[in-house]
């Protein structure tokens, strides 16, 4: 089996640093030992503008037959395809295999001669002229293409003699970037190699997982097909799959808490500031003596009303920031169970402090839970339940993200009532100290005008089988309308839930 991986330079840069990179001499033909069998990395071609480097496999099938005794199988044809299969040709875990023990410093990113290329992307082509490719090439390019890789995938005729054979499950494979390190690439390469092989192995070594998240560290977390790449890898054993599923699910969050957290501790500020600002400007307006409620109480109150009108017991207050809302929910009986719900640490250790959960009675306590999750992604514990508020949350996602939420809420969650609350862009010219054209705040990713927020809302209602009514929030002026709007949700089909 084969690969070739080539690079194109400049004087100042030449494509020769490719031999740096590999630790690897573009003079010279090497040979290496490898558990599968003899590795030869040799340089087809290496001059300032162009260096290409080849990998060849040379599997040893006996020897691999022998090394996996007693752990195959005893009918005689499972005996012959030990000998006779594709090992010997086709780009598979045994490619990966010795990628990583021939390539390992280049993989790990270390270059101790020239400390300062390998965390430079470089223009890199890879070339398989025989990857086993289940799936398609349909898969191939699922895998790649979110990586940054302009992906080639044609089909390998099973017979060029006989066309009418049609395509083998093979494909010729060539990958294109100039985003990428050379590091990065191997590490694709090294996991997606066996995922589009996905050759059942009867022995999966205790530390696979910890390889895989290894290789798959800044990529693999997040890739839309991370739940299969992880299936394949790990030879589809469930427990395992479950096992890195988690403990990517904690990495990610980990990302997201980072970049969040600082978007949490915007928000909260923004939401009190936009309420005392909006608060002014109406005063200002109205020039009354009795001050009207904040526009934050406002908001809870509506809240407050329109889940009472709903019958909800059990409700769910996604994004709940500091709690707030999940506070003035403990204080009324009728709501037996509340579960506040937000993708920063951060705020729920400051709800939970508020809350007082430490101290709370334990009649009370079983009463409230705060969970962390990201609403952008479904979430089996959020099911179940007789309402679910979105306060102030949905102009904190970037829009295309909004999709994601609408499934993981009105697709999945399914609560009967859904509440959403988001500021009326129309508003903003009441509010004197904001220049027009400008959000409340810097992170409130859009604001949308009564006429957006209708659309969107009664699209997403009509996706999954819920009605909507609209409600202002504040003050209704009669040409912008009110600061706030809202939108009541309710489920009129509950069983059929319509793809988003
Ligand atoms: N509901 C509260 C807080 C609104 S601020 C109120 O009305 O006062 C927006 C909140 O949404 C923040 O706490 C933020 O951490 C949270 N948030 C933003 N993106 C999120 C996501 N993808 N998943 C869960 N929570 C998110």
């Amino acid at each position: 089996m084969f690969l070739t991986i080539s690079t194109t330079g400049t004087p100042e840069h030449p494509a020769t640093d490719l031999g740096y990179l590999l630790h690897k001499h573009p003079d010279k033909a090497q040979a290496f030992s490898t558990s599968s069998g003899t590795a030869h990395v040799l340089y087809p071609e290496a001059d300032v503008r162009r260096c290409t480097a080849a990998l060849m496999l040379e599997v040893d099938a006996v020897a691999l037959v022998r090394k996996s005794k007693g752990k195959g199988r005893g009918a005689p044809d499972a005996a012959l395809a030990q000998y006779v299969n594709d090992r010997p040709y086709a780009a598979s875990s045994l490619l990966a295999v010795a990628l990583s023990s021939v390539f390992s410093s280049a993989m790990k990113g270390v270059c101790h001669a020239r400390p300062e290329l390998p965390g430079q992307a470089r223009p890199l082509r890879v070339e398989v002229p025989a990857l086993p490719a289940r799936g398609g090439p349909d898969l191939v390019r699922r895998l790649f293409e979110p990586l940054g890789w302009e992906v080639t995938a044609d089909p390998v005729p099973l017979d060029t003699e006989f066309p009418e054979w049609g395509a083998s499950r093979y494909a010729r494979l060539a990958l294109d970037s100039t985003a990428l390190t050379l590091a990065e690439a191997l590490r694709h390469l090294y996991v997606l190699f066996p995922v589009l092989d996905d050759a059942k192995h009867y022995w999966v070594a205790p530390d696979e997982i910890d390889k895989l998240l290894r290789a798959g560290e800044g990529w693999l977390p997040g890739h839309p097909e991370q739940r299969l790449i992880t299936h394949r890898y790990l030879s589809r054993r469930r427990s395992l799959t479950r096992q890195a599923t988690e403990r990517l699910e904690l990495v990610r969050l980990a990302e997201a808490d980072d970049s969040e957290v600082e978007a949490i501790d915007n928000a909260v500020e923004a939401i009190d500031g936009e309420a005392e600002a909006i608060d002014n400007a109406v005063e200002a307006e109205t020039g009354t003596e009795d001050k009207p409620a904040p526009l934050a109480v406002q908001r809870r109150d509506a809240i407050l009303a329109a889940l009472k009108r709903s019958g909800a017991a059990r409700v769910l207050d996604l994004g709940c920031g500091q709690g707030q809302l999940v506070q003035a929910l403990l204080k009324d009986p009728a709501f037996t169970e509340i579960v506040g719900v937000d993708v920063s640490m951060r705020a729920l250790t400051i709800a939970s402090r508020r809350l007082k959960l430490d101290r709370m009675g334990e009649r009370q306590a079983s009463r409230v839970t705060l969970l962390q999750g990201s609403l952008a992604y479904t979430d089996r514990r959020l099911k179940g339940y007789d309402a679910a508020v979105l306060s102030e949350v949905v102009e904190h996602l970037d829009l295309p993200r909004l999709p994601a939420l609408e499934y993981a809420v009105f697709g999945s969650a399914r609560p009967r009532t859904v509440l959403v609350t988001t500021p009326n862009v129309e508003y903003n010219v009441r509010w004197e100290s904001l220049p027009a054209g400008h959000v409340r705040h810097g992170d409130h990713r859009f604001e949308w005008t009564r006429a957006e927020f209708r659309t969107w809302a009664g699209a997403v209602a009509e996706r999954h089988g819920y009605t909507v009514a609209f409600e202002p929030v504040g003050p209704d002026d009669p040409e912008v309308g009110p600061p706030t709007q809202m939108a009541v949700f309710t489920l009129t089909s509950p069983k059929e839930a319509k793809a988003a």
